[in-house]
Formats: structure tokens, sequence, C-alpha cells
């Protein structure tokens, strides 16, 4: 594939460490001035950077910042909310679970600086959405075309597992993303939890089962003057979770991970990658 361009103003580096809760309104660039989704983006990602609602998930990422993993005692880790990366222009968007504490919840960037990443991103490369097949932290030149990667829940809970009242409690900002992402046309749900949050917003009942490549259609705007509930998209695809669990023990192969990605391109009507 060839390398996407770069584009400025867009939150494919979804804010720089402190800069996100720094900056005011009256500081925005030109581009985030000259384009009103991007710049509602990224007044999104300084809510969920700053957002404090959970007392649980606030102790625990900002604990695990502290304590951190002997291999990383040296680096400064983000312990706050993540925000969502990618295009601001996105086709397909991936909702993940949660951020891994001591990868996404150290770099601030989602699926960045662990093994889940590592798969995802190389798949992602190979599928023709990502510049590089590798996300090792922000700042790293990774880039993103066509794609955008976001989270059910924002912050690292203990043992992956959010309670239902965290997982509803974060809820709104992926509702909030999905309908900012205007040309979003599939989601691809990575994993039972993320597919299991889609599925309420965008109200598919019945819900067909999760399983790998299993596909739900996302019911049409009623057309009352509210938005579709996911905005543009119209499936959500399910996908295993790339977890280290999945990958290892083969669970989730390289091979599968390329079969949804490439399903989720065409159904999107995007060239081959
Ligand atoms: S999980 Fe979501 S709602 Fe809860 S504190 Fe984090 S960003 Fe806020």
């Amino acid at each position: 594939m060839s390398a996407p361009p770069s584009q400025p103003g867009d939150v494919q580096e979804a804010e720089p460490h402190g800069d996100a809760v720094a900056r005011v309104a009256g500081e925005r660039s030109e581009q985030e001035r000259a384009s009103p989704g991007i710049a509602a983006l990224r007044l999104l990602n300084d809510e969920v950077v700053a957002c404090r609602r959970c007392d649980r998930l606030v102790t625990w990422r900002e604990q695990t910042a502290v304590d951190k993993r002997a291999a990383f005692a040296d680096e400064d880790y983000w312990g706050r909310g993540v925000p969502g990366f990618g295009d601001p222009a996105a086709a397909v968007v991936l909702v993940g679970l949660a951020p891994a504490a001591h990868g996404a919840n150290r770099t601030g960037r989602m699926f960045t600086g662990d093994r889940s990443g590592d798969f995802l991103y190389a798949a992602l490369h190979r599928c023709g959405f990502a510049n590089q097949p590798t996300s090792v932290r922000a700042g790293d030149g990774l880039a993103l075309r066509d794609a955008y990667i976001t989270a059910a829940v924002r912050c690292a809970p203990p043992a992956n597992k959010p309670t239902p009242a965290e997982r509803d409690a974060c809820r709104p900002f992926l509702e909030r993303e999905l309908a900012l992402l205007v040309n979003a046309r599939i989601a691809v749900a990575l994993g039972a939890f993320a597919y299991g949050v889609l599925c309420t917003i965008s109200g598919v009942r019945p819900r067909p089962r999760f399983g790998h490549g299993a596909i739900a259609e996302v019911p049409a705007a009623d057309g009352s003057a509210e938005p579709a509930p996911l905005g543009g998209i119209s499936r959500i695809i399910c996908s295993f979770h790339p977890s280290q669990q999945n990958t290892f023990t083969g669970r989730l192969t390289a091979d599968m991970a390329d079969t949804v990605l490439l399903d989720a391109r065409r159904l999107a009507n995007l060239p081959p990658g």
C-alpha cells in the first residue's frame, strides 16, 4: 500500500500528553476552526481525557500509572481517559473494549504499546488502513487512512472488566464520537463487549449471535428529525478481540483478522487495501 498523506488538523495524534487538558477553545488552530467536525472531535477527546466520572477506574488508571510495570519504570504513564485515534473521515470505525493498563493507559493512544496493538496495527497495515505496521507510542509516525480506532470504555479497568455501570457511564462518549465520524459506514466490534455496546446504541434487535465474521445490520433511521443512532453506519462486523490470549492460542489468527478488515473495506466501498 502507499503511505497515507499526513493530515494536519486531524486526530491522528489524539493529543500529545498534557495538551488536551491544557488547551482552551481560543487556542485552536486555523485548521480546526475551518473544520468543525475535527474541532468537535478534539473537544470530545478533551472531555474524555479530563473525565473522572468513574471512581473505581480513575483510582485504578492512576495507581497503575504510579506502580508501573518494571519494563516501563522509566516512562511517564498517561494515566487518564484515552481518546479515539485515526482518520476523522474514516469509513470504518474499530471499537475495542477499553485501554490496557500498561498499553494505552501508558502511551495515551488506543491499542498502542502492547501485544494487542502489535497484532492489530500489523493487520491494519496489511489491509491498507495504516502507513506502518507498528504502534509504539504517540508521535511514532503512525497514521491511519479510512479507519478510526476507539473503545467502549476509555479508562483502563482492573482485569479488563468494566462494570455495567462503568460501561453505561462511558457510552455517551462513543455515541457522540460515532455521530461526529460523518463518513463512517462500517463498525468493527473487537470482541463481544464492544459488540454489545454497539448493538445497544444502534438498537439492533434481536441481536445476532456474536462470532468472528458475523454481521449485524443496523436499523435505518425512523424518518424523524433525530440522527440515526450510529450516524451513517449500516453494519457492525464482529471480530474476536486481538487480546494476547486470543492471538497466542490461535483463536484469532492474522488471516482471520485480515478477512474481517478486508470485508469492512469492501462493505464500506473502499478500494482493496
Ligand atoms: S471510563 Fe469513561 S466515563 Fe468513566 S471515568 Fe473513564 S472516560 Fe469517564
